[in-house]
């Protein structure tokens, strides 16, 4: 068990680069369509009830959410957009914001990609991926709400997105998960471990 997951704590939400977080150290970014199960997820792997919360307070939903682990690692929940009818306006500032973070944050290490098990690669989750193929971001993605389908569909479903995801350029790694059940938790941590202790890859030649 990790409990250094345990000690997140809030500091500020950025509505545009310039407000982040000074960019040293390392941090993972949480990314997932509204309702995908992102704030649960968050605040089952920090074993905190309430954590996410600030996330979804009116007029910080469409901020980038910054936690705090010690002083060299963060957490950042990133805006997450609903279904279709989102107004252009509101979709076009969540593009522009996602992909200058996405390009620009030197700290960002990877990306966790919640998405719903029972709804698995939305155009949401496909414009995130696309993403991380591009600023060749390690991702991991959680299938979460695993249990609202028996274990033999959620292992299927898993494997059909690990299928789907096989051409990628980029390593992409993916489990089950359920908030409810607490189902996963040390695999995410471990991932998160590997993530947060791993030695900076040598530049590219
Ligand atoms: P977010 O919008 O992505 O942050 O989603 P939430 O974490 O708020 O979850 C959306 C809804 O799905 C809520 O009603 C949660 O109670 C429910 N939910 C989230 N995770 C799970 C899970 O693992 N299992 C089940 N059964 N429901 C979940």
């Amino acid at each position: 068990m990790n409990t250094l997951y345990y000690q997140a704590k809030f500091v500020l939400s950025a509505p545009d680069l310039k407000s982040t977080p000074l960019d040293t150290g390392r941090e993972v970014a949480f990314a997932g369509r509204s309702n995908a199960g992102k704030s649960s997820a968050l605040n089952t792997l920090t074993n905190q009830k309430s954590l996410a919360r600030i996330s979804k307070t009116p007029g910080r939903t469409q901020l980038l959410n910054f936690f705090t682990l010690n002083e060299e690692q963060r957490f950042v929940d990133l805006p997450g957009y609903g279904y279709a009818k989102v107004p252009v306006a509101v979709k076009k500032k969540w593009q522009l914001l996602m992909e200058t973070y996405l390009s620009e944050r030197q700290s960002l290490y990877g990306i966790i990609l919640v998405m719903d098990i029972r709804h698995p690669l939305t155009e949401f989750d496909m414009q995130m991926i696309e993403w991380c193929t591009y600023s060749k971001k390690p991702l991991h993605i959680l299938l979460t709400k695993a249990d609202k389908l028996n274990y033999g569909a959620a292992k299927n479903t898993l494997l059909a997105v690990q299928r789907e995801l096989a051409e990628l350029e980029m390593p992409v790694t993916l489990q089950l998960f359920s908030a409810l059940k607490k189902m996963g938790v040390d695999e995410i941590h471990q991932r998160l471990d590997e993530w947060f202790q791993e030695p900076e890859a040598p530049e590219e030649t």
